[in-house]
Protein backbone atom coordinates (compact mmCIF):
# COMPACT_ATOMS: atom_id res chain seq x y z
CA UNK A 1 0.00 0.00 0.00
CA UNK A 2 1.07 3.60 -0.60
CA UNK A 3 1.68 5.75 1.95
CA UNK A 4 -1.52 8.48 0.26
CA UNK A 5 -3.70 5.04 0.75
CA UNK A 6 -2.74 4.47 3.92
CA UNK A 7 -3.34 8.04 4.68
CA UNK A 8 -6.89 7.81 3.23
CA UNK A 9 -7.48 4.37 5.47
CA UNK A 10 -6.70 6.37 9.07
CA UNK A 11 -8.85 8.91 8.10
CA UNK A 12 -11.92 6.86 6.80
CA UNK A 13 -11.80 5.64 10.72
CA UNK A 14 -12.35 9.16 11.78
CA UNK A 15 -15.45 9.55 12.46
CA UNK A 16 -16.54 13.08 14.32
CA UNK A 17 -18.86 12.64 17.09
CA UNK A 18 -20.29 16.19 15.95
CA UNK A 19 -22.86 16.63 13.79
CA UNK A 20 -21.57 20.62 12.71
CA UNK A 21 -18.26 17.86 11.61
CA UNK A 22 -20.18 15.11 9.76
CA UNK A 23 -21.96 17.86 7.57
CA UNK A 24 -19.09 19.78 7.10
CA UNK A 25 -17.11 16.57 5.82
CA UNK A 26 -19.93 15.32 3.96
CA UNK A 27 -19.84 18.70 2.11
CA UNK A 28 -16.43 18.10 0.90
CA UNK A 29 -17.06 14.54 0.58
CA UNK A 30 -20.20 14.88 -1.80
CA UNK A 31 -18.89 18.01 -3.94
CA UNK A 32 -16.10 15.72 -5.28
CA UNK A 33 -18.42 12.77 -5.55
CA UNK A 34 -21.65 13.69 -6.98
CA UNK A 35 -22.01 12.65 -10.39
CA UNK A 36 -24.68 15.21 -11.74
CA UNK A 37 -24.48 18.25 -13.19
CA UNK A 38 -28.40 19.12 -13.02
CA UNK A 39 -29.86 21.03 -10.42
CA UNK A 40 -32.87 18.31 -10.65
CA UNK A 41 -31.98 16.40 -7.40
CA UNK A 42 -34.84 14.01 -7.53
CA UNK A 43 -31.64 11.38 -7.44
CA UNK A 44 -28.56 12.01 -5.84
CA UNK A 45 -25.67 9.95 -7.52
CA UNK A 46 -22.58 9.45 -5.91
CA UNK A 47 -19.44 7.69 -7.44
CA UNK A 48 -15.75 7.55 -7.15
CA UNK A 49 -12.88 4.76 -7.67
CA UNK A 50 -12.31 4.97 -3.67
CA UNK A 51 -14.71 2.36 -2.99
CA UNK A 52 -14.17 2.60 0.69
CA UNK A 53 -14.40 6.95 0.65
CA UNK A 54 -17.96 6.17 -1.03
CA UNK A 55 -18.87 3.61 2.17
CA UNK A 56 -17.84 6.72 4.43
CA UNK A 57 -19.73 8.79 2.71
CA UNK A 58 -23.32 6.78 2.45
CA UNK A 59 -22.56 6.04 6.21
CA UNK A 60 -22.64 9.47 7.07
CA UNK A 61 -25.26 10.68 5.04
CA UNK A 62 -27.61 7.95 6.48
CA UNK A 63 -26.53 9.13 9.95
CA UNK A 64 -26.71 12.37 9.77
CA UNK A 65 -30.15 12.73 7.15
CA UNK A 66 -31.35 9.65 8.73
CA UNK A 67 -31.80 7.53 5.80
CA UNK A 68 -33.62 4.04 5.82
CA UNK A 69 -33.23 2.00 2.67
CA UNK A 70 -30.86 3.04 -0.40
CA UNK A 71 -28.82 1.28 -3.14
CA UNK A 72 -25.44 0.75 -2.47
CA UNK A 73 -24.47 -0.49 -6.02
CA UNK A 74 -21.12 -0.67 -8.39
CA UNK A 75 -21.21 1.11 -11.59
CA UNK A 76 -20.39 0.27 -14.87
CA UNK A 77 -16.86 1.11 -14.62
CA UNK A 78 -15.28 -1.73 -12.96
CA UNK A 79 -12.91 0.16 -11.32
CA UNK A 80 -15.93 2.70 -9.86
CA UNK A 81 -18.68 2.15 -7.46
CA UNK A 82 -21.75 4.40 -7.30
CA UNK A 83 -24.24 5.15 -4.76
CA UNK A 84 -27.59 6.31 -5.69
CA UNK A 85 -29.66 8.16 -2.90
CA UNK A 86 -33.55 7.92 -4.55
CA UNK A 87 -35.66 10.89 -3.96
CA UNK A 88 -38.33 8.90 -2.70
CA UNK A 89 -36.41 7.57 0.49
CA UNK A 90 -35.37 10.68 1.01
CA UNK A 91 -35.37 14.73 1.09
CA UNK A 92 -32.92 15.06 -1.44
CA UNK A 93 -33.29 18.81 -1.51
CA UNK A 94 -32.81 19.23 1.89
CA UNK A 95 -29.42 17.28 2.12
CA UNK A 96 -28.47 19.40 -0.54
CA UNK A 97 -28.83 22.58 1.00
CA UNK A 98 -28.20 21.62 4.20
CA UNK A 99 -24.44 20.43 2.73
CA UNK A 100 -24.24 24.50 0.83
CA UNK A 101 -21.86 22.57 -1.97
CA UNK A 102 -21.30 26.10 -3.13
CA UNK A 103 -20.70 27.83 -0.54
CA UNK A 104 -18.96 25.32 2.28
CA UNK A 105 -17.54 28.67 4.74
CA UNK A 106 -20.92 28.89 5.59
CA UNK A 107 -20.76 26.04 7.49
CA UNK A 108 -16.58 26.03 8.54
CA UNK A 109 -17.06 28.98 11.21
CA UNK A 110 -15.57 26.54 13.59
CA UNK A 111 -11.90 24.96 13.76
CA UNK A 112 -13.47 21.73 14.12
CA UNK A 113 -15.53 21.71 10.43
CA UNK A 114 -12.75 22.92 8.92
CA UNK A 115 -10.53 19.90 9.91
CA UNK A 116 -13.33 17.88 8.67
CA UNK A 117 -13.94 19.50 5.36
CA UNK A 118 -10.05 19.39 4.65
CA UNK A 119 -10.49 15.60 5.83
CA UNK A 120 -13.48 14.99 3.19
CA UNK A 121 -11.78 16.98 0.80
CA UNK A 122 -8.47 14.73 1.00
CA UNK A 123 -10.49 11.80 1.10
CA UNK A 124 -12.38 12.58 -2.51
CA UNK A 125 -9.50 14.56 -4.09
CA UNK A 126 -6.08 14.51 -2.49
CA UNK A 127 -2.82 12.71 -2.86
CA UNK A 128 0.05 12.60 -0.92
CA UNK A 129 3.92 11.38 -1.56
CA UNK A 130 5.78 8.66 0.26
CA UNK A 131 8.00 10.55 2.62
CA UNK A 132 11.12 8.26 1.85
CA UNK A 133 10.73 9.58 -1.40
CA UNK A 134 10.19 13.49 -1.22
CA UNK A 135 7.59 15.93 0.76
CA UNK A 136 4.33 16.60 -1.37
CA UNK A 137 1.07 16.94 -0.83
CA UNK A 138 -1.61 17.78 -3.18
CA UNK A 139 -5.07 18.39 -3.85
CA UNK A 140 -6.90 18.87 -7.40
CA UNK A 141 -9.84 20.84 -8.53
CA UNK A 142 -11.20 22.35 -11.80
CA UNK A 143 -12.09 24.88 -10.24
CA UNK A 144 -9.91 28.17 -9.99
CA UNK A 145 -12.21 29.72 -7.18
CA UNK A 146 -12.65 26.74 -5.64
CA UNK A 147 -8.49 26.09 -5.62
CA UNK A 148 -8.32 29.23 -3.84
CA UNK A 149 -11.00 28.54 -1.16
CA UNK A 150 -8.60 25.89 -0.32
CA UNK A 151 -5.70 27.23 0.18
CA UNK A 152 -7.46 30.14 2.23
CA UNK A 153 -8.66 27.46 4.86
CA UNK A 154 -5.20 25.72 4.79
CA UNK A 155 -3.93 29.29 6.05
CA UNK A 156 -6.20 29.62 8.49
CA UNK A 157 -3.87 26.50 10.17
CA UNK A 158 -0.79 28.66 9.28
CA UNK A 159 -0.15 25.93 6.45
CA UNK A 160 0.97 27.61 3.42
CA UNK A 161 -0.09 26.08 0.37
CA UNK A 162 0.72 26.65 -3.26
CA UNK A 163 -1.17 26.50 -6.38
CA UNK A 164 -0.17 25.52 -9.81
CA UNK A 165 -1.94 24.45 -12.98
CA UNK A 166 -2.30 21.04 -14.53
CA UNK A 167 -3.82 20.06 -17.49
CA UNK A 168 -7.58 20.92 -16.82
CA UNK A 169 -7.35 21.45 -12.71
CA UNK A 170 -5.58 23.20 -10.03
CA UNK A 171 -3.46 22.07 -8.14
CA UNK A 172 -3.25 23.06 -4.54
CA UNK A 173 -0.17 21.73 -2.88
CA UNK A 174 2.44 21.41 -0.20
CA UNK A 175 6.43 20.84 -0.63
CA UNK A 176 8.11 22.18 2.94
CA UNK A 177 8.19 18.47 5.37
CA UNK A 178 6.96 20.30 8.13
CA UNK A 179 3.84 21.96 6.35
CA UNK A 180 2.82 18.47 4.99
CA UNK A 181 3.10 17.33 8.81
CA UNK A 182 0.54 20.22 9.77
CA UNK A 183 -1.97 19.39 7.19
CA UNK A 184 -1.81 15.55 8.44
CA UNK A 185 -2.42 16.65 11.66
CA UNK A 186 -5.19 18.88 10.68
CA UNK A 187 -6.95 16.62 8.98
CA UNK A 188 -6.59 13.73 12.21
CA UNK A 189 -4.23 11.80 10.52
CA UNK A 190 -1.87 11.22 13.76
CA UNK A 191 -0.59 8.22 13.07
CA UNK A 192 0.75 8.98 9.61
CA UNK A 193 2.27 12.03 10.76
CA UNK A 194 4.20 10.20 13.70
CA UNK A 195 5.52 7.60 10.60
CA UNK A 196 6.09 11.10 8.74
CA UNK A 197 8.18 11.89 12.18
CA UNK A 198 10.00 9.10 11.93
CA UNK A 199 10.84 9.11 8.32
CA UNK A 200 12.20 12.76 8.98
CA UNK A 201 14.56 12.23 11.63
CA UNK A 202 16.26 8.49 9.65
CA UNK A 203 16.91 11.09 6.29
CA UNK A 204 18.02 13.90 8.78
CA UNK A 205 20.46 11.32 10.64
CA UNK A 206 21.96 9.82 7.64
CA UNK A 207 22.19 12.82 5.66
CA UNK A 208 24.23 14.33 9.06
CA UNK A 209 26.36 11.14 9.03
CA UNK A 210 27.06 11.66 5.09
CA UNK A 211 27.84 15.21 5.36
CA UNK A 212 30.41 14.85 8.03
CA UNK A 213 31.90 11.87 6.90
CA UNK A 214 32.33 14.03 3.38
CA UNK A 215 33.76 16.79 5.48
CA UNK A 216 36.13 14.85 7.32
CA UNK A 217 37.87 13.54 3.99
CA UNK A 218 37.81 15.86 2.51
CA UNK A 219 39.37 17.87 5.60
CA UNK A 220 41.75 15.31 6.03
CA UNK A 221 42.84 15.29 2.10
CA UNK A 222 42.96 19.07 1.65
CA UNK A 223 45.77 19.17 4.91
CA UNK A 224 47.37 16.37 3.67
CA UNK A 225 47.62 17.80 0.04
CA UNK A 226 48.96 21.13 1.51
CA UNK A 227 51.41 19.69 3.26
CA UNK A 228 52.63 17.61 1.08
CA UNK A 229 53.39 21.37 -1.11
CA UNK A 230 54.86 22.61 1.86
CA UNK A 231 57.14 19.56 2.11
CA UNK A 232 58.12 19.78 -1.43
CA UNK A 233 58.66 23.62 -1.38
CA UNK A 234 61.31 22.78 1.85
CA UNK A 235 62.94 20.06 0.18
CA UNK A 236 63.68 22.25 -2.83
CA UNK A 237 64.81 24.92 -1.27
CA UNK A 238 67.31 23.07 0.49
CA UNK A 239 68.18 21.17 -2.52
CA UNK A 240 68.55 24.30 -4.23
CA UNK A 241 70.15 26.88 -1.83
CA UNK A 242 70.25 25.32 1.37
CA UNK A 243 67.53 26.15 4.56
CA UNK A 244 70.41 28.82 5.75
CA UNK A 245 69.07 31.60 2.63
CA UNK A 246 65.48 31.46 4.67
CA UNK A 247 65.26 33.86 7.61
CA UNK A 248 65.91 32.55 11.42
CA UNK A 249 62.24 32.27 11.85
CA UNK A 250 61.47 30.71 8.92
CA UNK A 251 64.41 28.37 8.97
CA UNK A 252 62.57 27.38 12.21
CA UNK A 253 59.65 27.06 11.08
CA UNK A 254 60.36 24.89 7.77
CA UNK A 255 62.69 22.71 9.77
CA UNK A 256 59.62 21.93 12.24
CA UNK A 257 57.27 21.27 9.18
CA UNK A 258 59.48 18.67 7.74
CA UNK A 259 59.95 16.86 10.79
CA UNK A 260 56.39 16.70 11.92
CA UNK A 261 54.44 16.06 8.09
CA UNK A 262 50.93 15.23 9.69
CA UNK A 263 50.49 17.96 12.82
CA UNK A 264 48.00 20.76 12.66
CA UNK A 265 48.79 24.48 12.44
CA UNK A 266 48.41 24.84 16.25
CA UNK A 267 50.71 21.81 17.09
CA UNK A 268 53.28 23.21 15.01
CA UNK A 269 53.08 26.53 16.63
CA UNK A 270 53.44 25.14 19.72
CA UNK A 271 56.98 23.52 18.54
CA UNK A 272 58.46 26.79 17.72
CA UNK A 273 60.83 29.21 20.10
CA UNK A 274 58.77 31.05 21.35
CA UNK A 275 55.20 29.56 20.02
CA UNK A 276 52.75 30.94 17.85
CA UNK A 277 49.58 30.90 16.64
CA UNK A 278 47.75 28.95 13.87
CA UNK A 279 47.70 32.37 11.37
CA UNK A 280 51.27 33.17 12.51
CA UNK A 281 52.02 29.35 11.09
CA UNK A 282 49.76 29.81 8.24
CA UNK A 283 51.92 33.32 7.81
CA UNK A 284 55.20 31.25 7.66
CA UNK A 285 54.39 28.23 5.57
CA UNK A 286 53.42 30.68 2.95
CA UNK A 287 56.26 32.66 3.08
CA UNK A 288 58.14 29.92 2.25
CA UNK A 289 55.85 28.83 -0.44
CA UNK A 290 56.75 32.57 -1.89
CA UNK A 291 60.07 32.00 -1.63
CA UNK A 292 60.13 28.08 -2.73
CA UNK A 293 58.35 29.59 -6.25
CA UNK A 294 60.53 32.57 -6.57
CA UNK A 295 63.67 30.28 -6.97
CA UNK A 296 61.63 28.43 -9.97
CA UNK A 297 61.18 30.92 -11.52
CA UNK A 298 64.46 32.29 -11.48
CA UNK A 299 65.82 28.76 -12.78
CA UNK A 300 62.72 29.23 -15.67
CA UNK A 301 64.79 32.48 -16.77
CA UNK A 302 68.19 31.14 -16.39
ZN1 LIG B 1 -17.39 21.00 13.92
Amino acid sequence: MSFSSDVKDELLKVHPAEEHCRIAELSALVKFLLKQDDDKFDKLILSSDNKAALRKCFTMLSKTFNIKADVFESGDDEFKSQVTLDARNCEIDEIVKRLHLDNPMDLLKRDCCKRSYLRGVFLAAGYIEDPKKGYHFEILTDEEEYAKLLTYLLSQFNILAKRSIRKKYFVVYIKESEAVSDVLSVMGAHKSMMGLANTRIEKNVRNNTNRRLNCDIANVSRSVNAATKQIDDILYIRDKVGLDALPESLKEMALIRAEYPEESFTDLGNRLNPPVGKSGVNHRLRKISDFADSLRSEKEKK
